[in-house]
């Protein structure tokens, strides 16, 4: 293995997923859904095979889906962008950020960003010769047997203490995996005016920009003053439609530094799956009432879940978005050790979970330790089963 890949082995969802198809646990690790996607969407996507979308897309993705993106930025954002430049189709949110980074950043560029942090944003700026500056998010308090309902919170001077002159890219996740925090309006304020004081690139990963529940906003940093220039949005349709499997993500952003990100992707993947592309476009054009369902139904799964986790003594904090709950294991397991309760969590409950650990640099792994990850994006019997099962460790 290359050395800028050391230490990036198998994913942590790998292994759990695994022990899931080994125990018949069910699987609260990986977050994906269990239920297919909008027929509006799927039925463009069964039309499309057999005709010349099973040929290569244009590079930068169909024209009509780029259509579609850019009016959806418009219709949720109210941002504009031009279709032609300022959009580009990618093998999902993935490719986007990977693609970007190798896009854009020198070696030794510092890119800073908040951990815990998606398991690929690591990996991706060590391949693309980045460092990682990490600042730490904080849970808020949780107690044993409740529901916590307070917000994860980052340091205003440790933000600005890992920004050096070496800094080159901001990487914002919001909504936020796997704490299901959102940044708020005033917290992106403080991000822009770093971001604009050493003269950052921002790169914004909304993949879960439409699962998003009742007393939060999702809000895109690219819409505060002046951060349009120099913000590069990310998103995916696999999240909003069910179709984690498709791979279809997008990226936009000023054409200078779009231009960059497809100079990447073009000697990544080239182009990606066709017949995915026009069904896409037709979820991007469904009606606000889709859009707001689907959070309104995935908001009801995760109080069916973190009511159970409650139950089982462990302190949650509801979170505001995303598939995923986070809990605190100490009260289960008094050595904190949140890798040992999810290898032990299929024999003891019969479920798989997913420890909070991998999503911090070692620098910081300290805080992650007794954190554990549930996702909820499940059908509701499953979910019912789950918090039955996650009451026996009570
Ligand atoms: N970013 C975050 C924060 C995610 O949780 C995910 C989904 N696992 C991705 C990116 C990847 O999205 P995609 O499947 O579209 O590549
Ligand atoms: N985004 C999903 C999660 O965080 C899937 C991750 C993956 O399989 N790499 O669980």
């Amino acid at each position: 293995l290359a050395s800028r890949l050391q230490g990036f082995g198998t994913t942590v969802f790998a292994e759990m997923s695994a022990l899931a198809v080994a125990t018949g646990a069910i699987n609260l690790g990986q977050g994906f859904p269990d239920e297919p996607g909008p027929h509006e969407v799927l039925d463009v996507a069964r039309a499309a095979i057999g005709t010349a979308h099973d040929q290569y897309p244009p590079g930068p993705g169909q024209p009509d889906l780029r259509a579609a993106i850019a009016e959806h930025q418009q219709r949720f954002r109210g941002l504009a962008y031009d279709p032609a430049d300022e959009v580009l189709v990618t093998a999902g949110a993935t490719e986007a950020l990977t693609a970007a980074l190798l896009g854009l950043l020198e070696p030794g560029d510092e890119v800073v960003l908040f951990e815990p942090m998606y398991d690929s944003y690591a990996a991706a700026v060590a391949m693309a010769g980045g460092v990682l500056r990490p600042v730490p998010l904080r849970p808020p308090p949780a107690s044993s047997g409740e529901v916590a309902t307070g917000r994860w919170t980052f340091d205003e001077a440790e933000l600005r203490a890992a920004v050096t002159p070496r800094a080159r890219l901001l990487l914002l996740n919001t909504p936020h995996n796997p704490t299901g925090k959102v940044f708020t309006r005033a917290e992106l304020a403080v991000l822009a005016e770093v971001a604009d004081a050493a003269d950052l690139l921002v790169l914004t990963d909304e993949v879960y920009e439409h699962l998003v529940f009742a007393g939060a906003e999702h809000v895109s940093i690219a819409t505060l003053p002046g951060m349009r220039e120099r913000t590069l949005v990310v998103s995916s349709g696999g999240k909003t439609f069910n179709t984690t499997g498709w791979k279809t993500g997008w990226v936009c952003g000023p054409a200078a530094l779009v231009s960059a990100v497809r100079t990447a992707k073009q000697y990544l993947t080239f182009v990606n799956g066709g017949p995915f592309q026009p069904a896409i476009a037709a979820g991007l054009r469904l009606p606000d009432t889709y859009f707001a369902g689907v959070a309104a139904e995935l908001q009801r799964r995760r109080d069916l879940l973190v009511a159970g986790l409650a139950d089982a003594g462990l302190p949650v904090v509801s979170p505001e978005a995303t598939y995923f709950a986070t809990v605190d294991v100490r009260p289960r397991r008094p050595d904190g050790d949140g890798i040992a309760f999810c290898r032990s969590l299929p024999g003891r409950a019969g479920v798989v979970a997913v420890p909070t650990v991998v999503f911090y640099s070692p620098e910081h792994a300290e805080l992650g330790r007794h954190l554990v990850r549930f996702a909820f994006c499940k059908r509701d019997e499953v979910l019912a089963e789950a918090a039955q099962r996650l009451r026996r460790l009570a």
